[in-house]
């Protein structure tokens, strides 16, 4: 377990956050899974038991019990005061607007108990955009995690100027108690680590291909067979699904829009979003 952390609230009970929630259930603490009302709430109950059948499935010892278990740690609240009433950490994982994720730390400032540490799951916006809102941003910092941490276990923990060390440190040994590999960034990036080379990297893939250079099966065949990695760059585009890099491409510069264009016209109005929809560069079954 965790020296100083024991309990956890997570804010949000969409796509990470119920997983987040989740996984630290699973791993022994005691969880409060947070959202705006109780229809959202029931929502969240449906996606926890997909999570406890996922688990049985793909998680080497869940089966047995243990994933069921889970959900005897993890308590559901539409309450934001009770929610976080007595918890050492909270994580957000509140929609990606700076709007509603400041006015949830001010709320969360004069509700949650002063030794509280606040971090938050954000991919996109810094936190130090956030840490004025929380009125402690010296227990404040991102603690970020990949979609299915389940199976893509790290944990990028990435504080401000302002976080205190020995905050981060409890992060980094909360994140490693719940099976999480912690990466440390030792100042703020946006993207962290993973983004910052995965995004350049299917970029470059796509103005191969959107520049007729090659075929997005040899560029894939060339990135496995010549680095030894599992997957090429379109494999990955077709499991993250084409949406997300379409909608971050269509906002920058000329280049990006291209690519953009590119992936729409052939791809997405074609209704090959990926894996999910069972195409895109590749057929699924
Ligand atoms: P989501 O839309 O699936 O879920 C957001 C949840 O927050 C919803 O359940 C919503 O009801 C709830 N919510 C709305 N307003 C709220 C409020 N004021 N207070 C508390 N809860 C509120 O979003 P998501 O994909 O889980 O993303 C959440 C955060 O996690 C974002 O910051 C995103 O950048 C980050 N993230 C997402 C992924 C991903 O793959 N989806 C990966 C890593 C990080």
């Amino acid at each position: 377990m965790c020296q100083n952390i024991k309990r956890v609230c997570v804010l949000g009970t969409g796509v990470l956050g119920s997983q987040i929630a989740y996984q630290t259930a699973y791993s022994g603490f005691d969880v409060v899974a947070y959202d705006i009302n109780d229809e959202i709430l029931e929502g969240a109950k449906e996606r926890f038991a997909k999570l406890v059948a996922t688990y049985k499935r793909e998680v080497p010892g869940a089966s047995g019990g243990r994933a069921e278990d889970a959900l005897s740690r993890l308590r559901l609240s539409a309450d934001l005061a009770d929610a976080v009433r007595d918890v050492d950490l909270v994580i957000e994982a509140v929609p990606k607007s700076l709007d509603i994720k400041k006015q949830t730390y001010e709320q969360l400032a004069s509700l949650a108990p002063a030794r509280t540490i606040f971090a938050t799951n954000s991919s996109t916006l810094l936190p130090s955009h956030m840490a004025a809102a929380t009125g402690r941003p010296d227990r404040f910092l991102a603690l970020h995690f990949a979609n299915e941490v389940w199976r893509f276990n790290t944990a990028e923990i990435m504080g401000t100027p302002d976080t205190d060390p020995a905050v981060y440190h409890m992060v980094v040994e909360f994140a490693t108690a719940i099976g999480m590999v912690p990466i440390e960034l030792h100042k703020e990036k946006a993207g962290y680590v993973l983004n910052s080379l995965l995004v350049p990297f299917l970029n470059a893939a796509a103005a191969l291909a959107e520049g007729g250079y090659a075929d997005p099966d040899d560029v894939d065949k060339t990135w496995r067979i010549a680095t030894g990695a599992p997957l090429g760059p379109f494999q990955m585009y077709d499991v993250i699904g084409l949406m997300t890099p379409y909608n971050i491409l269509i906002h920058g510069d000329q280049d990006d829009r291209r690519i953009a264009d590119w992936l729409k016209k052939n791809y997405i109005d074609k209704g090959k979003l990926g894996v999910a929809t069972g195409a895109g560069f590749y057929t699924y079954s």
